[in-house]
């Protein structure tokens, strides 16, 4: 038996496992892990999900069975202390020792702190681990408490404004201290900086460039930070992102080569000055370089799998380092030599600070070569500009059309994802080409997006890749005349539509059921949402039931606004209230301090609850006579109506009635996605009936309805769908119309674009819900029926029942309020501060 260890179980000590098992066979080999952290390997890459709710089993690279069931032997929190390379052993800190034949180093790399005086603190924090996201978590909830506001980040790279991110949705007002001149500067040139900085500042995180910290101030903890002009930043609390350092310390002592400054030294082969072991990922130095991103780990990985069984693969020469990220809710890429200047180069650079889009490639003075470029605000032109990059592509005659091709929503001007070379690699992180993606489908090994990704692991890194991936599966599957499926998610290989279906038709009433028969895995965040909508549209389950399948809205009955806190909106149905009702809103806005608005959809929106005042409020409300207005819902919001006869005298019959049977009649409902109505007592539309997904107007003779508008980034006016109908014909209409998009629209999909896609169009549409071309008309109007007869209030559902009340506490296990919340006065009212 052939003995492998590997030591470290991060990212890339897992990965190597992976790809060494799918190389080898076990039967020759024995592989033994050693990790110092307490659990199995996870993402790194995505930790900051950690705060958004993610658990470190959802983080995990793999199942926990998996190293079991191939066979290798993994040993968390165990320390390697030693090698010895003479007689081919190590020691743990258990004072075990162990054999090898094959020593692969994945130690990574560890957070780098500066030696500024006082980074002992307590309060002073790195960002790498579950533990360190623990530790800053506890030690926010503590300081928040005794009224602290303000935290530092140190570092304005990637991974610092990755942190201020989580330091703000700690509920903490982040600072970015950075020494360079500009933010992510090694990926960055100062437009970009100045670009990302202003929508950065813009979202309160305050920027500190050229900052030196001379030490960091407080008795035993942090209070500030002081730079080199005699400035004080009070802070109480500090996350240190500032680079990173490699845990070459075993190498190091064990007398293998190290860099001057830090990481082992690597060949091509990843061997290190002892051939029998390896360093791959973090702590790797090739070609004097450290790489601190997965795809190179990744790579490495690869390398030293084939090289232990006999393969001549060694490393690239150049590795390329193109990024593109999501910083705090802010597009950024850079790709190939960002920065280069000199005779040879023109740089493009396209600049709107309206939209706070910054845009600039890299070309050579001929026209016909891209170099590099950077792409701040909206990076949509990133996967098409890499890979033409990457693959020395020919531009257009005017290479400028590459960043504003886009104008007026034109495709890009590289093509179809179909036009790149076979060579051409899509997944960078895994490293996975074009030819093998779609080799995968026309090989016959591979019919679905799922399949793909199980078989090459594309997009399962960083995932940017991902709209490139679902393009080549689909153009592949067109070009073998198969039939090309929008599948929801890698969990399942149906449609929404057809997930509707089988669900309805197998009576399937809960997840695990769907999962368990017709999909795999544990379902993810798209899928899970997505039945639960499903189970509502069909058995009229309120988002009570399934809670934690529910997104973030519907799990809280209420919309998260800017600074954490809640919207209470109740209906209003045709925008009409009575002064009671008005009455009992003021008293409730003035006992939980709630600022008042009317909204766009004619009703009161009450903002500023804090999640534990939700209930009491909601009861009260109830109380009155309200019930929810489903403002946070995929599902009907409110139908919009002008005050019609009874008072204008243009008005040619009685709008706002007919808005509220509409509404009361369609209230509560959950479909693909929101759904707005408006009804207009004549053409002069004051209810923007048009700009709805369904709008009635009356005209001579009766009502027209039209249908499948919106309002919004891209507005739509509805189509006519019927004229001159009346009332009892448009509520037929209606309810076979919303029904056939409830069951057949794709996930996230409004009704104009549904109606877009829809084959034959409006001509169709009209075939199926006026002609009953598909005689299922009886069937949509009863499916209708039933929802509107079963509707019940999910807040008064909620308020009466103690077990669905728990999710409504601030913090697990605790009625605590969230004490961090500041409100500011605005005009006569006052509002909780952003964050
Ligand atoms: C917040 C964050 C965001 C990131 N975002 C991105 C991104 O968007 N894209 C990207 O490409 N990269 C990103 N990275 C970087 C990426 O996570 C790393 O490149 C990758 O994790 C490196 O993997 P590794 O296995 O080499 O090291 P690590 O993941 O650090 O794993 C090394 C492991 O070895 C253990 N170890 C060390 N010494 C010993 C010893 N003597 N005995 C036993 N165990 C030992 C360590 O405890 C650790 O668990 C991010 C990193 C962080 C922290
Ligand atoms: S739409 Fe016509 S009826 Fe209604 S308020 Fe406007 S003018 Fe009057
Ligand atoms: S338009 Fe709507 S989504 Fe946009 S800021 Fe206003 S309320 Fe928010």
């Amino acid at each position: 038996m052939i003995k492998i260890i590997v030591v470290g179980n991060g990212m890339v000590g897992y990965k190597f496992c992976e790809k060494f098992i799918s190389k080898s066979g076990q039967e020759k080999y024995q592989i033994t892990v050693f990790g110092e952290e307490p659990r199995r390997a996870y993402d790194r890459v995505h930790l900051s999900e950690y705060f958004a709710g993610k658990t470190a089993d959802d983080l995990s690279m793999s199942t926990s069975n998996w190293y079991e069931q191939n066979n290798i032997l993994l040993n968390t929190s165990e320390l390697i202390t030693d090698i010895h390379k003479e007689n081919k052993t190590i020691t743990t800190h258990l004072e075990k020792t162990h054999s090898y034949d094959y020593l692969v180093l994945a130690t990574g790399s560890a957070a780098f702190v500066p030696p500024i005086e006082g980074v002992e603190k307590e309060g002073v924090f790195v960002y790498r681990t579950i533990e360190d996201l623990d530790a800053i978590m506890a030690y926010a909830k503590k300081i928040k408490i005794n009224g602290a506001t303000e935290a530092a980040v140190l570092g304005g790279g990637l991974l610092g404004l990755e942190a201020a991110k989580a330091v703000r949705d700690l509920g903490l007002n982040p600072h970015v201290v950075e020494f360079a001149p500009r933010l992510m500067p090694r990926q960055l040139d100062k437009g970009a900086s100045d670009m990302l900085q202003s929508k950065i500042e813009a979202l309160n995180i305050g920027i500190h460039l050229n900052k030196s910290t001379q030490y960091i101030a407080g008795d035993d903890a942090i209070t500030g930070m002081m730079f080199q002009e005699d400035q004080l930043l009070k802070v109480d609390m500090l996350v240190i992102s500032a680079g990173i350092k490699p845990r070459d310390e075993l190498g190091r002592s064990a007398g293998l080569e190290v860099g001057v400054r830090g990481g082992i030294v690597v060949d091509n082969k990843m061997q290190t000055s002892d051939p029998s072991i390896y360093a791959i990922g973090e702590v790797a130095l090739y070609n004097q370089m450290i790489y601190g991103l997965v795809a190179p780990g990744y790579e490495m990985a690869d390398v030293v799998a084939e090289q232990i069984l006999g393969s001549e693969k060694v490393m690239r020469e150049s590795i390329d380092m193109s990024t593109q990220l999501k910083l705090i809710g802010v597009e950024v890429a850079s790709f190939g030599d960002p920065f280069i200047e000199n005779e040879n180069v023109t740089a493009i650079i396209f600049e709107n600070k309206f939209n706070g889009t910054y845009k600039r490639i890299n070309v050579t003075k001929d026209g016909k070569t891209l170099l590099g470029g950077i792409l701040v605000g909206d990076s949509s032109d990133y996967n098409s500009l890499f890979q033409i990059y990457s693959n020395a592509m020919k531009l257009p005659e005017n290479p400028e059309d590459l960043i504003l091709g886009s104008r007026g929503g034109e495709a890009s001007s590289m093509g179809s994802a179909m036009d790149l070379p076979d060579t051409a690699v899509i997944c960078s992180c895994e490293n996975v080409t074009k030819g093998a993606i779609c080799c995968s489908i026309t090989d016959g090994s591979c019919e679905t997006l799922g399949d793909v990704i199980k078989a090459t692991k594309a997009t399962s890194g960083c995932g940017g890749c991902k709209p490139m991936v679902v393009d080549l599966v689909k153009e592949t599957q067109k070009s073998l005349g198969k039939e090309v499926k929008d599948v929801v998610c890698e969990h399942f290989a149906y449609s929404r539509q057809e997930l509707f279906d089988i669900v309805k038709i197998n009576k399937f009433t809960n997840h695990n059921e769907v999962l368990g028969t017709v999909g795999k895995g544990d379902g993810c965040e798209v899928c899970r949402p997505l039945l639960s909508s499903i189970f509502s549209s069909i058995y009229n389950d309120t988002a009570n039931k399934h809670v934690t399948s529910q997104d973030t809205n519907d799990r809280f009955l209420a919309n998260i606004q800017r600074n954490g806190t809640y919207s209470v909106v109740p209906r209003m149905a045709g925008g009409e209230v009575t002064a009671e009702k008005l009455i009992a809103i003021g008293e409730v806005a003035k006992e939980y301090n709630l600022y008042t608005k009317i909204t766009g959809a004619q009703r009161v929106d009450l903002f500023g609850a804090e999640l534990n005042d939700l209930p009491a409020i909601w009861k009260k409300l109830i109380d009155s006579g309200f019930e929810s207005g489903h403002a946070y819902g995929k599902s009907l919001r409110a139908v919009k109506s002008c005050v019609g006869n009874a008072w204008c005298r243009y008005g040619m019959d009685d709008s706002t009635t007919f808005a509220i049977e509409l509404e009361n009649r369609y209230r509560g409902i959950r479909s693909p996605h929101k759904l707005k109505g408006g009804v207009s007592a004549c053409i002069r539309e004051c209810a923007e009936a048009r700009g709805k997904d369904f709008g009635v107007i009356a005209v001579e003779g009766g009502w027209n309805l039209y249908i499948c508008g919106n309002g919004g980034a891209n507005p739509k006016h509805a189509v006519l769908l019927a004229e001159q109908i009346d009332k009892e014909t448009v509520f037929k209409y209606m309810d076979r119309f919303l029904m056939y998009y409830i069951r057949t629209a794709g996930p996230l999909v409004r009704t104009s674009t549904w109606l877009e896609k829809l084959e034959g169009g409006l001509d169709y549409l009209k075939k199926v819900v006026i002609d009953d071309s598909l005689a299922i008309n009886e069937t949509l109007e009863a499916e209708m029926q039933t929802l509107v007869d079963t509707f019940e209030c999910e807040w008064k559902q909620a308020i009466e029942d103690p077990e669905m009340m728990k999710r409504f506490s601030h913090f697990t296990n605790s009625d605590d309020r969230d004490d961090s919340i500041e409100y500011i006065a605005l005009r006569e009212q006052k509002m909780p501060k952003a964050w």
